[in-house]
């Protein structure tokens, strides 16, 4: 009998590339050409009943709909409920008949952001319909007996993130102004695949875990005025606004939470020490520019 793979989907996002390396023997799969072993459209049932499931033991779902102000317009809310309402839940159905663990990545973009410290535990109260879509596809994950639900967020990785466009209104001699009321922690795609990893090798119980970079919580303004510091630009070219300032004159723009700081004592406690998200923002910044 052949060996169960690992399957990542989803595999040319952000996360799904550093799944990769932390994964090297996984099949992978995305929504577009490009991803080594072809196409897969987890929101299209006829793709995921023709999919040989029974080969795999692992599906690390890294594939979402991410666009969070374009989930508010009419195509977006329905491709954004497709993508992180109706796919995982496909995914526990087949991870259930397969008997195959699934690993699937939140946000806390689920919460409405009024609770000081986000712990696992915390009721839903998503703010947008990106927050909504996710935490129906949480529920559904949570229905299959073998997951790990990897809640997290402002993810930056390999693609295009808040630091990549910040280095680059940097480099084009832009003066921006960013909000300054919605406070939180990156995540690195490294340390969340790390954790990923960590979870799995340690058997870890399935259920829902934080995983956000440590270190003290920052606003959008902050990091983007570290970035500009970083950049070789004065960070008093980044002008501090308000979300209702920011907002004001501009259409389409999805509610958010305010306060999107994880508490990571579960995750501590099963020996995984997240990287300080400012230590990991001079590296990333230092090691690879736009
Ligand atoms: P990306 O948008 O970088 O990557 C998502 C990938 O999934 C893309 O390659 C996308 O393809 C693909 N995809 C979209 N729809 C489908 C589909 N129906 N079938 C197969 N693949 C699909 O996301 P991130 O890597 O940043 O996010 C990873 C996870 O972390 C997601 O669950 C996200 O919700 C969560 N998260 C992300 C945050 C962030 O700041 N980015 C914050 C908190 C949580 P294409 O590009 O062609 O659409």
């Amino acid at each position: 009998m052949k060996p169960l793979k690992t399957l990542i989907v989803g595999a040319l996002g952000q996360l799904g590339r550093a799944l990769q390396a932390d994964f090297p023997d996984a099949d992978v799969v995305d929504l577009v050409e490009g991803a080594k072993d072809g196409v897969l459209d987890v929101s299209d049932p006829a793709q995921v009943a023709e999919f040989a499931w029974h080969d795999y033991q692992l599906v690390l779902n890294a594939a979402a709909y991410t666009a969070v102000d374009k989930a508010e317009t009419t195509e977006g809310r329905r491709a954004a409920w497709a993508a992180n309402a109706a796919a995982p839940a496909t995914l526990a159905r087949v991870a259930t008949e397969h008997r195959l663990t699934l690993v699937h990545y939140s946000t806390d973009y689920v919460f409405d952001g009024t609770a000081e410290l986000h712990t696992e535990d915390e009721r839903y109260s998503p703010l947008g319909v990106y927050g909504q879509t996710k935490a129906a596809g949480d529920i559904a994950v949570a229905t299959t007996p073998r997951h790990y639900i990897v809640r997290t967020s402002w993810v930056i990785g390999e693609g295009r993130n808040f630091v990549r466009t910040m280095q680059q209104l940097a480099a084009d001699g832009i003066s921006p102004t960013v909000v300054d009321d919605q406070v939180g922690r990156l995540t690195f795609t490294a340390d969340l695949s790390r954790a990923t990893r960590h979870l799995l090798d340690q058997g870890a119980p399935y259920g829902i875990y934080n995983v956000q970079g440590s270190g003290p919580r920052t606003s959008w303004a902050q990091l983007a005025k570290e970035v500009f510091r970083l950049s070789g630009r004065d960070p008093g070219e980044v002008t501090p606004v308000t979300t209702q300032q920011y907002v004001e004159g501009r259409e389409g723009i999805s509610p958010r939470p305010a306060n999107g700081v994880l508490d990571l004592s579960k995750i501590q406690a099963t020996g995984f020490t997240p990287a300080d998200h400012l230590e990991q923002l001079r590296d990333y910044c230092e090691s690879d520019r736009p």
